[in-house]
């Protein structure tokens, strides 16, 4: 007998028909003498539905009050689990929802993009070994004063890997609407195919750079506690093949290439501070602002300028905080001391991702070669020891996944 969550996204839970499809792959665990903890997300398009009617009645505040944010937005894995549970009941399984504070599942107070800090498991593991199947709400939790928290977008990933450490079960399935992994998103490039294995060093970079089919978070916390993390299908039939990919150590890799997958990330945005003092203290002025507006600043670069006592400052933010972030900037330009600021939402950031690139040479030139080859101009880089980002026009992104994963040799061989 083996312990075992299995979350399921978005889509998986779409419709009754989709739940109805959900509670047999459930029930297939239970009858293999399994004990089920299941994590759900809202039903396909509840959360932006939410979401916009959060926006709309804050009158597009970029300020808005998060707690109420999240108390909105929340809302729709209470849907989903509960539908999940009656569903499962329906067809004579003893199941029940639970919410995120009826776990509990503690999180810091940062609303929109808590982190999960504890989660006391003990009434969850006690309705496990009762043989009730437990349907939790994904992505929400409760924060230090009690009020509903959530854990950014993608959330119920995340959720799904914390309950796996909190009752040390002994895998946590991801089920989404792609069979696995790839080695880039296969809706854009048809060539992608699927990896069996990827390790957790890569699969945190993929996701940290955009690949949403796992939340960064998810995997960091897999990555430290140990949980064998797989991705696969719901959408396949009981009883068929559906081997997925395996998040795991890199020594479980045999075959590894110097590039293992490549990203894009369009949430993105550029800023440009032009003018600015050059002295001590001034970037520390300009991202302490920023950090403490809980702003993630990304790619940073500061440019020479003609003058020898004024800079350039260029950064990128996520899209969906450029507006906060030009608040800022401007309510402190006195403070900060800068000539004009100018910003650029249409641009995206692409990623080649390989823990190979630790030891081979030349995997930058290849990318620049390749996307010079198009025409494609790059606005900033950025490196680690296993990946490189550039900015690039957003009109370039299918362009560029389709170029780079020819000439990092990913293209699946014809069938
Ligand atoms: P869910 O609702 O199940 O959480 P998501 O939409 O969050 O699903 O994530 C699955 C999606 O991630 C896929 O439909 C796919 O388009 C996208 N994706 C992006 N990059 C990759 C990749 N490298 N491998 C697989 N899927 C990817
Ligand atoms: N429903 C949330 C979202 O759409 C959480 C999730 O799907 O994981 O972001
Ligand atoms: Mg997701």
């Amino acid at each position: 007998m083996a312990r075992v969550v299995m979350k399921f996204g978005g889509t998986s839970v779409g419709s009754i028909e989709r739940i109805r499809h959900v509670a047999g792959l459930v029930r297939a665990e239970r009858e293999a003498g399994n004990e089920v903890a299941v994590l759900v997300s809202a039903m396909a398009g509840d959360t932006d539905r939410l979401v916009a009617l959060v926006k709309e009645a804050g009158e597009h505040n970029p300020h808005l009050p998060m707690r109420e944010y999240d108390a909105v937005v929340s809302s729709g894995e209470q849907v989903s689990s509960g539908l999940l549970a009656l569903t499962l009941n329906a067809s004579g399984m003893a199941a029940r929802s639970w919410t995120g504070w009826q776990i509990p599942i503690h999180t810091t107070e940062v609303h929109g993009k808590a982190r999960i800090t504890d989660i006391p498991a003990s009434a969850l593991i006690h309705a496990l070994t009762d043989g009730e199947v437990a349907v939790i709400t994904g992505f929400q939790g409760v924060g230090p004063d009690g009020a509903i928290t959530t854990l950014g977008r993608g959330g119920t990933d995340t959720s799904a890997v914390a309950i796996a450490a909190a009752i040390k079960a002994d895998r946590c399935d991801i089920y989404t609407d792609v069979d696995g992994v790839y080695t880039t998103d296969p809706r854009i490039v048809q060539k992608a195919h699927k990896l069996d294995k990827i390790s957790y060093e890569e699969m945190l970079e993929m996701a940290s750079l955009g690949a949403k089919v796992l939340q960064t978070r998810s995997v960091e916390m897999a990555m430290i506690h140990r949980v064998p993390l797989r991705v696969l299908s719901s959408f396949y039939e009981l009883g068929t093949e559906n081997g997925g990919t395996l998040v795991c150590d890199e020594d479980e890799i045999v075959e590894t290439q110097v590039v293992s997958g490549i990203t894009y990330s369009r949430d993105e945005a550029r800023v440009n501070l032009l003018q600015i003092e050059d002295k001590p203290g001034v970037a520390s002025a300009i991202f302490g602002l920023l950090a403490d507006a809980n702003i993630n600043v990304d790619m940073i670069v500061q440019n020479v300028s003609r003058s020898a006592t004024q800079t350039n400052m260029t950064f990128t933010v996520p899209e969906s905080e450029l507006e906060k972030t030009l608040s800022v900037l401007t309510s402190n330009q006195d403070g900060i001391g800068y000539g004009s600021l100018s910003s650029d939402n249409n641009v995206v950031k692409v990623s080649v991702v390989g823990v190979g690139m630790r030891s081979h040479a030349g995997t930058a030139k290849t990318m620049f070669q390749a996307l010079a080859e198009k025409g494609i101009n790059i606005q900033v880089i950025a490196t680690s020891e296993i990946k490189i980002s550039v900015l690039i026009d957003e009109e370039y992104t299918e362009l560029a996944l389709r170029t780079l994963h020819t000439a990092y040799g990913l293209d699946a061989p014809l069938e």
